[in-house]
């Protein structure tokens, strides 16, 4: 599944190619993703500069300046460049075609969305899908206080915070598994109960291994953006814990273990993170 560091890799590949460029046309091939797509929307948009792109947790945003676009790669989807006169393929859905360059929206499972916000309703922030979302890992504001503030009197398991995504957005499946290791935290502890300098560890070792990731995704860009829904190069080559079930901690050796918590695999090295 797409998660945070790819959809920022993949706004980061687009962003400087289509700044203050002029969507020709938006080709719509199947309306019928997690939510329908507004069939007005290549209307609305076609000939109309895109301002900028931003990210909200795993929302990638088309700014226009009537409106913006949001986008959601669900559970398979991928945005990739395209050659001109590149055919399309079963499940590519969606087109936005610039001048010099074409993005292909590609989502086998159609979980993925293809939203409008039209400026006038508010900012986008205000967004129902968006409103609710917690900090951004790499906002000034998210540190040790931030989390302690967050899980205080909480009774659920951290690994299952973490991934709830209130307290901060982005921490999918691997990364909160990956980023409990490094700050050597038990996932199986009741948030309420992570110390004050603990909950410091884990915002570091959140936006560490964040920023490890982004670093990879980064170096794979060329003309294909963003994920492809498969284990990136972020896990074949860092991942410490994640899917690494009886397979010695690099650390100190010991078995790592996997678990279930709230129907998702968590991996965490018994010796090296404690309760
Ligand atoms: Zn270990």
């Amino acid at each position: 599944m797409p998660e945070l560091p790819e959809v920022e890799t993949t706004r980061r590949g687009i962003d400087a190619i289509i700044k203050g460029q002029a969507l020709r046309r938006l080709v719509v091939r199947e309306p019928r993703m997690r939510w329908p797509i507004p069939a007005d929307l290549p209307a609305l948009l076609a000939g109309r500069p895109v301002l900028a792109t931003d990210r909200r947790g795993k929302y990638l945003l088309l700014r226009f300046e009537h409106g913006v676009q949001i986008v959601h790669l669900g559970m398979s989807g991928s945005l990739r460049r395209v050659g001109l006169d590149e055919a399309p393929r079963k499940h590519d859905h969606v087109d936005w075609v610039f001048d010099h360059a074409i993005f292909r929206l590609h989502d086998p499972r159609r979980f993925g969305a293809v939203l409008w916000h039209p400026a006038d309703t508010g900012p986008v922030e205000r967004h129902p899908l968006l409103i609710g979302l917690g900090i951004e890992p790499f906002d000034p504001r998210f540190d040790g206080k931030w989390l302690h503030d967050q899980f205080r009197g909480k009774r659920v398991a951290i690994k299952q915070a973490l991934l709830a995504g209130h307290a901060v957005v982005g921490v999918g499946n691997i990364y909160a598994s990956e980023s409990l290791f490094r700050a050597g935290i038990d996932p199986r502890l009741p948030a309420g109960k992570l110390s004050g300098p603990r909950c410091e560890r884990l915002a570091q070792a959140v936006r560490a291994t964040l920023t490890d990731a982004l670093a990879s995704g980064g170096s794979t860009l060329r003309d294909y953006v963003g994920a492809s829904g498969e284990p990136g190069a972020y896990f074949t080559i860092h991942a410490a814990v994640y899917e690494r079930a009886g397979q010695p901690c690099r650390v100190c050796g010991t078995p790592i273990r996997r678990i279930v918590q709230g129907q998702r695999a968590t991996y965490f090295c018994p010796h090296c993170q404690k309760r």
